[in-house]
């Protein structure tokens, strides 16, 4: 099966090409970058109107290109390019949400094949689950908007642990606009963390929940009082990701489970990856995070997901289509697993 899937929950404009039969995918995406400040939400949707043709433009002569020529010719009409269109339904920026989906809903009518609503957080852990060949993995979403740490139980994935404010990337981003760099903020923190001293912020972790809005906070503000900035990065990072880790370990532990899987664009960050690895080194667990174009927003987990899913018959009517700019991973009914799988 070949599927289109299509990205655009908040910056980054992304079409993919997903063939199922070689497990190759093809992404092509165009990113919007602020002039100045964070994601604008109605810069970011003008953003997702103007990219979105081109990258599907281009992924679609790619899968036009593919199409043997005995099959165009022994067809009464021209076969579609592609089986299904996926689209990311939610969560994400309510206008951009609606471009992808206009986009999206035009294409499966054109070429007359089956629609796919993704969510995006399910396809940011779901990337991990297939490229990794793990069963029955705990998962940790570290992307911009969100922090989550899931694993599948009768059906869906469950939450177990979250944020209770602010995305862990968000927090990482606000606090270096506050200090005047460009968004996005956690590649500079990363590198400015490397050359800085490890000064002490809150570490915030109740239960299985974490909050990033005070360490952002402290950090601002420690900045402002004369505390160098690569140190800040330093202990942003160390504190942070303490709690990420040890939040995926208790996670690990309490569900006997010996397998991790790290999806969303703070996953690219080396010292996170490294974190996660050493605990699970210790417990003897086994770890897995996909390569930097999979972790970042992309189409391709889209398309990945969405090709699982219309395998499964799990697809939309153009009438129920409707995007959900709030759509949590846990509302999802997990239809491409067997019931059996743990
Ligand atoms: P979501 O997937 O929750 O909708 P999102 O759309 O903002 O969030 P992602 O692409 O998953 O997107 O992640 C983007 C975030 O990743 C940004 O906040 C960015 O600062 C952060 N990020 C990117 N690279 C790094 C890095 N090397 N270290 C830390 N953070 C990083």
């Amino acid at each position: 099966m070949r599927v289109l899937g299509i990205e655009g929950t908040a910056w980054c404009a992304s079409a993919a090409l997903y063939d199922s039969e070689t497990d190759s995918v093809v992404i092509e995406s165009d990113a919007y970058q602020p002039e100045s400040g964070g994601i604008h939400p109605r810069e970011a949707a003008e953003h997702m109107r103007q990219a979105i043709p081109s990258v599907v433009g281009t992924v679609l002569d790619e899968a036009d290109g593919d199409i043997d020529a005995d099959e165009r010719g022994s067809s009464s009409r021209q076969a579609a390019p592609v089986d299904a269109v996926a689209f990311s339904r939610g969560p994400g920026l309510g206008p951009c949400l609606r471009i992808v989906g206009s986009a999206a809903r035009a294409l499966a009518q054109t070429l007359d094949v089956p629609l796919v609503g993704v969510n995006h957080m399910v396809a940011h852990l779901e990337i991990g689950r297939h490229r990794s060949g793990f069963s029955a993995p705990v998962c940790l979403n570290a992307s911009g908007a969100n922090a989550h740490i899931l694993a599948y139980r009768n059906g869906r994935y469950r939450v177990l642990g979250e944020t209770m404010d602010t995305g862990v990337g968000n927090a990482l981003d606000k606090f270096t606009r506050h200090v005047g760099w460009s968004h996005p903020g956690g590649p500079k923190v990363e590198s400015h963390a490397k050359e800085g001293e490890y000064t002490d912020l809150p570490y915030v972790v109740k239960g299985m929940d974490f909050s990033f809005s005070g360490i952002m906070s402290a950090a601002k503000q420690a900045v402002d009082d004369g505390e160098p900035v690569e140190n800040v990065c330093r202990g942003l990072e160390e504190n942070v990701f303490a709690m990420l880790t040890e939040v995926a370990e208790r996670a690990l532990s309490l569900t006997g489970r010996d397998e991790l899987v790290l999806g969303g664009g703070v996953g690219q960050n080396d010292r996170l990856r490294g974190m996660l690895a050493e605990m699970c080194d210790q417990r003897g667990a086994d770890f897995y995070a996909p390569e930097p174009r999979f972790l970042r927003d992309n189409a391709g987990m889209i398309a990945v997901l969405g090709a699982k899913m219309a395998e499964a018959g799990d697809t939309l009517a153009v009438e129920e289509s409707g995007i959900d700019s709030n759509f949590r991973p846990d509302e999802v009914p997990v239809t491409w697993r067997t019931p059996e799988s743990p």
